[in-house]
């Protein structure tokens, strides 16, 4: 039985994560401060005999042992991380190097989530891990985009200094049942005002794209990522490689919810990327993944799980 630490353990993605590690008999010590989620998100965790928490904000220094650690700290919310950018920030650069040090001591691989975030409003599309990106480091969304920039380059100086096995990833949207209602992001917003028959709102023209992956098979690439050899650190995009725009996502909602909710339109936020698509050659090559779950039955689970919080 292995031991696994995961930081960020009480999220979204965290928490299908820790719950994949003790399905096939591992041990898991999630690391989490509940700044966006809740005690109540985990309680069939709490009550698992191979999981502990740490109660714990990864900006100040921790101990905890373990065989190999996720690192998943880090709102993820636009709305979330601009309402404290200094502590966005924080948690991405001291939490990093924080389980960079616990990875160095240990000698244990350590896998950063990073994101799309860091193509910024890509000007090349699909986006290949070897594009630089194109992001603002003084707008609203610098404090994520480039706290995760700063944590990349962390991880892969801690990879040729000091010889700790790294392993970045590249998320690219994720959705699915256990996201926080009411946290801002275009998928429960939009399921949410469906279901509650209120303005969907869609910011700008609705012209600007997302690629949407299900959690189910993103917490799978994140598991065959972390049995790579020690020699694969990525960068590795993982996502879906269907594009669509936020009118269109919106009216799919709509018609999946039945709802007669008008669409409305709203200020784009500042430096809203416009596209996002991944190119998926290296995670489908070093990782044999390919997303299998198409955005039609995602949606329909994550439907369910919001009308099971919000019933009619
Ligand atoms: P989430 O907000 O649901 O989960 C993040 C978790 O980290 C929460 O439980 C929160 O309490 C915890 N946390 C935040 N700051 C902390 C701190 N200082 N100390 C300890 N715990 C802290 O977000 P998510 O969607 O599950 O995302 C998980 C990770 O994946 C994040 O690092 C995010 O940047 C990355 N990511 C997510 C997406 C996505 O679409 N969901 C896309 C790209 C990257
Ligand atoms: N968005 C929208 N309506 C909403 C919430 C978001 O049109 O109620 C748009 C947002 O402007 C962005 C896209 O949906 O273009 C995805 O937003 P989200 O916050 O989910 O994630 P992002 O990809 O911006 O980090």
């Amino acid at each position: 039985m292995k031991s696994i630490i995961v930081t960020g353990g009480a999220g979204f993605i965290g928490a299908h994560l820790c719950r994949r590690i003790l399905e096939r008999g591992d041990a898991v010590l999630c690391v989490d401060n509940f700044s966006t989620s809740s005690r109540e998100g985990i309680d069939d965790l709490l009550q698992h005999s191979r999981f502990s928490l740490l109660e714990h904000d990864v900006c100040i220094p921790f101990e905890a042992e373990g065989d190999a650690l996720f690192n998943l700290a880090s709102p993820a919310s636009p709305v979330f991380y601009q309402k404290d950018p200094v502590q966005t920030m924080k948690t991405n650069i001291l939490g990093s190097l924080h389980v960079l040090e616990l990875a160095r001591q240990q000698n244990i691989p350590v896998l950063q989530a990073s994101t799309s975030e860091v193509y910024g409003d890509p000007l090349e599309s699909p986006q290949t891990e070897s594009y630089w990106g194109h992001v603002n480091p003084v707008g609203l969304r610098s404090c994520y985009d480039e706290g995760k920039r700063s944590a990349e380059c962390l991880f892969f100086d801690y990879s040729r200094q000091y010889a700790v096995p790294v392993k970045v990833v590249r998320l690219f949207n994720t959705y699915g049942p256990g996201m926080l209602p009411r946290d801002g992001r275009v998928i429960t917003n939009f399921i949410i005002q469906a279901l509650k028959g209120e303005d969907l709102t869609v910011y700008g023209r609705g012209t600007q794209t997302r690629s949407f992956c299900y959690v189910d098979d993103t917490v799978d690439g994140l598991l065959r990522f972390m049995d790579t050899p020690e020699s694969c650190t990525g960068p590795i995009n993982l996502g879906r490689a269907e594009e669509i725009s936020m009118l269109n996502l919106a009216l799919l909602v709509k018609e999946m919810t039945d709802s007669s909710s008008p669409i409305v339109f709203r200020d784009l936020p500042e430096d809203d990327p416009r596209q996002r698509r991944p190119d998926l050659s290296l995670a489908q090559e070093v990782l044999n993944w390919n997303p299998s779950v198409n955005l039609r039955s995602g949606l329909q689970k994550t439907i369910n799980f919001v009308k099971n919080i919000h019933p009619r």
